[in-house]
């Protein structure tokens, strides 16, 4: 499966089309986790606490904020952003250019102690649309009237845990002070002191919270969720198996209808789909988890109810088709994925009316998750998914005191296949299951058919999710 794939894209963010073609051109091709997380609120113009390790690309991520709402008409001071040193401020103000690159009267200008006071007084005459500087300095500015705050928009507070170890808790809250209330503020911090938490309850307001901690065993199950509108949801479903090819998907509806019309267009669409519902007898639902598990059918289609017991191993995808609203739910379904030593996919379609179950699962779980545009319509012919194995059925089963090696033995034996081609083999009551390779399906058909299997000749099927 790709990965690349399903990377964030900055194209998916409000910007103009100068500055994505700026970031391309900087070999930023897709958003860091903690730029997929904090970009979209930040650039709605919420406050963000945001916690991530370095080098996670922070600075673009307050930046093109920052950058997004200036107006370079005016030379004052709109973006203000608090650096613990003057080496960090030197790295942002420089980080900030190149983003801006394309901005043409865009001056950026660095205010750190060490520097005479006077010549940054003269510069700060000309004016500046932007100010990266460390708190001391910063605050001797403006109580010389020098640094003037009344048109700032955006305060940022960078490295704010190393400023408040080095004792600017009192110059920091100064300078708050000193912007004016209406403003977005963006706090980004590595660790999360007491100190912290005062910062923001003090000077933020009603802050999304970002948190990409490193986990202790990074997990193994990749979720990605993709923003639809209700009428291409289904085909969506499509486009992520055409573009991901897993061979083996579970897709959660909420709804037996949903279930009923997935399974429906992913047929049109000629992918060998299955659904569990509630009205199949109970041989019928062994028959769909017998083909599901020995890899002769993609795509599961269920609702929670259906899948409920369900232990399937080596399964490469789940799709939430819908969003559940219990993020309990939400957890049970995507640990379905993952499994065995695989990394799992976890694909979310998510409409507007659905983004409220997904920030109430994200704050069950203290995350942001990552959006990502779902993979274009392909335009030329596309190469159906198809699943390596088909599952034949042989009247018999314990009741015949038929074993799995009877099976085995008819197939490897005088039917001449190797046992490579053999996938699991299933036996309950009155019937056995066999997968083998698709490509012989028809042929061991025909051969379990017209041979014997424990010494008798047994009738034998081909099972539903048969290539069109
Ligand atoms: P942090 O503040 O988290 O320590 P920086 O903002 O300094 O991280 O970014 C670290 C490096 O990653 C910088 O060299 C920056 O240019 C680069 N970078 C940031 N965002 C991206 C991106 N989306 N793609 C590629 N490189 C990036
Ligand atoms: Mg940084």
């Amino acid at each position: 499966m790709e990965q690349s794939a399903s990377e964030p894209q900055f194209s998916s963010l409000p910007l103009s089309p100068a500055r994505l073609a700026n970031l391309a051109q900087l070999g930023y091709s897709s958003m860091t986790p903690i730029q997929a997380a904090s970009l979209p609120p930040g650039l709605a113009g919420r406050d963000l606490i945001a916690q991530a390790k370095t080098g996670s690309g922070k600075t673009a991520a307050f930046g093109l904020v920052l950058l997004s709402k200036l107006d370079l008409r005016n030379t004052n001071v709109q973006a203000l952003v608090l650096c613990p040193t003057r080496e960090l401020a030197e790295q942002v103000a420089q980080e900030l250019r190149r983003l801006a690159r394309t901005d043409e009267n865009l001056k950026v200008l660095t205010l750190c102690g060490g520097t005479p006071a006077r010549a940054q007084m003269t510069s700060l005459e000309y004016g500046a649309h932007v100010v990266v500087g460390t708190p001391g300095r910063l605050l001797d500015l403006v109580r010389r009237e020098s640094l003037k705050l009344d048109a700032l928009r955006t305060l940022v507070f960078d490295e704010a845990d190393r400023m408040l170890d080095m004792g600017f808790y009192d110059d920091i809250e100064k300078l708050a002070r000193a912007c004016p209330a209406e403003r977005q503020t963006l706090l980004f911090s590595a660790t999360y002191p007491d100190g912290i938490a005062q910062l923001s309850r003090q000077f933020l307001r009603e802050p999304v919270d970002v948190k990409l901690l490193e986990q202790h065993a990074p997990t193994k199950i990749r979720q990605v969720f993709y923003k639809v509108d209700e009428e291409e949801r289904l085909d969506a479903v499509a486009l992520l198996l055409d573009k991901h090819r897993p061979v083996s998907t579970l897709a959660f509806c909420n709804t037996r209808e949903q279930c009923r019309d997935l399974l429906a267009t992913l047929e049109a669409h000629g992918f060998v789909a299955l659904a569990l519902h509630g009205e199949l007898e109970q041989i019928e639902r062994d028959q769909v988890l017998v083909q599901f598990a020995g890899r002769s059918c993609s795509v599961l289609v269920a609702t929670d109810v259906a899948a409920r017991g369900l232990d399937i191993a080596e399964l490469e995808a789940v799709i939430n088709v819908d969003i559940t609203p219990d993020p309990k739910v939400h957890t049970h379904r995507i640990g379905r994925t993952g499994r065995v030593d695989a990394e799992g996919w976890a694909f979310s379609l998510a409409s507007r009316r659905e983004r409220i179950f997904v920030e109430r699962i994200e704050e069950a779980h203290g995350v942001k998750f990552e959006w990502a545009n779902l993979p274009p319509r392909r335009t030329g012919a596309r190469t159906p998914l198809v699943p390596p194995m088909a599952t034949l059925q042989i009247l018999g089963g314990r009741r015949e005191k038929m074993r799995a090696g009877d099976v085995l033995g008819a197939l490897t034996g005088s039917a001449g296949f190797s046992a490579g081609q053999v996938g699991k083999i299933h036996i309950n009551e009155h019937s056995t299951y066999v997968a083998v390779e698709r490509s012989i399906a028809r042929l061991a058909l025909q051969k379990l058919s017209q041979g014997k299997v424990k010494g008798r000749t047994v009738k034998v099927r081909l099972l539903d999710a048969t290539p069109r």
